[in-house]
């Protein structure tokens, strides 16, 4: 359970959700932890983001473990906030080796009404932000000639959707880059892989508006009702997966031994990945 003992792992987008299951498992095995999170909600999203409440109790989690965090209410977005994320880290705990570039939002609307708002909020967050996020850590890891750099795309990275222009278009990028900041980092002993998960069953997915655009024929359509359509996106019979179930590839692809795994998109789609790419 040590095996990160010693580390000190990154994680954006950690006050809630899938980055506080990481945070807490990379904690749980002895990493420091450095968190960022925007909290505050953006006009283009249509549902909640985290609060800097949401924050403070990923920190305190973490600190439970007996582990030390530091964190920033930073915006992925923000390059300048990024790189002054990672000094402050880098000053206080002396090394990022893991870096999970994990934030995101969702932005759903059909393309042809897709507002320019909408299209720079998603690009921005999500492609953008992960950009910045491994500039951020590549000078840094390679001094030290050591990092794993975890990026999260989606089953909607490898395919297209309705009403989901910017966010597909977003997670494909995520790939791209991936793959290319691998090549970069290769002769660095830096890995960077993609995780590309199905529904997973956070804030994200569960909020009144997505539920809403998944059952226009209900007025207050609740989780049960949006269940099937849910299932329907993934092969096997399970409408959403657990965050731990991404955590676990997350702590596969962060760990030292995973060194010569790189460049690779993982799926945790529940099969969805047999019907496409
Ligand atoms: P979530 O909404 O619970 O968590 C996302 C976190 O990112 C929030 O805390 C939010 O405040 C933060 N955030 C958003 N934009 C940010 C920015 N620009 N800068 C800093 N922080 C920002 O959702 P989640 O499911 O935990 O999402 C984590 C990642 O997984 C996202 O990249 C998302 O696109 C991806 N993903 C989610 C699902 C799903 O079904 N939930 C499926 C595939 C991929």
């Amino acid at each position: 359970m040590e095996d990160f003992k010693g580390r000190v792992a990154l994680i954006t987008g950690g006050a809630r959700g899938q980055g506080r299951s990481h945070a807490v498992a990379l904690a749980e095995r002895g990493a420091d932890i450095v968190l960022g999170d925007r909290c505050e909600d953006s006009p283009a999203v249509n549902y909640p983001l985290a609060t800097a409440a949401d924050l403070d109790e990923t920190a305190e989690l973490v600190r439970a473990t007996g582990r030390r965090c530091i964190t920033a209410e930073a915006d992925t977005a923000d390059r300048a906030a990024m790189d002054a994320l990672v000094a402050e880290a880098e000053s206080e705990f002396g090394r990022i080796d893991v870096a999970v570039a994990n934030a995101g939002v969702s932005v759903a609307a059909p393309v042809q009404s897709l507002t320019q708002e909408q299209w720079s909020e998603a690009i921005g967050s999500n492609l953008t932000g992960v950009f910045n996020t491994v500039g951020a850590v590549a000078p840094g890891m390679i001094r030290r000639g050591y990092g794993r750099i975890v990026t999260i795309s989606s089953m909607l990275g490898r395919a297209g959707n309705t009403n989901m222009a910017a966010y597909a278009a977003s997670k494909w990028g995520v790939i791209g880059l991936t793959k290319s900041a691998a090549l970069d980092l290769a002769p660095h002993g830096i890995t960077v892989n993609a995780i590309a998960p199905g529904n997973i069953s956070t804030p994200m997915i569960h909020n009144d508006a997505l539920y809403r655009m998944m059952r226009p024929d209900l007025d207050a359509p609740a989780a049960e009702d949006v269940e099937p359509v849910f299932r329907s996106l993934h092969a096997q019979p399970v409408a959403w997966l657990d965050a731990t179930e991404i955590t676990r590839v997350v702590l596969f692809l962060a760990a030292e031994g995973s060194a010569h795994i790189s460049g690779i998109v993982l799926p945790v789609d529940a099969g969805n990945a047999a019907r496409g790419l």
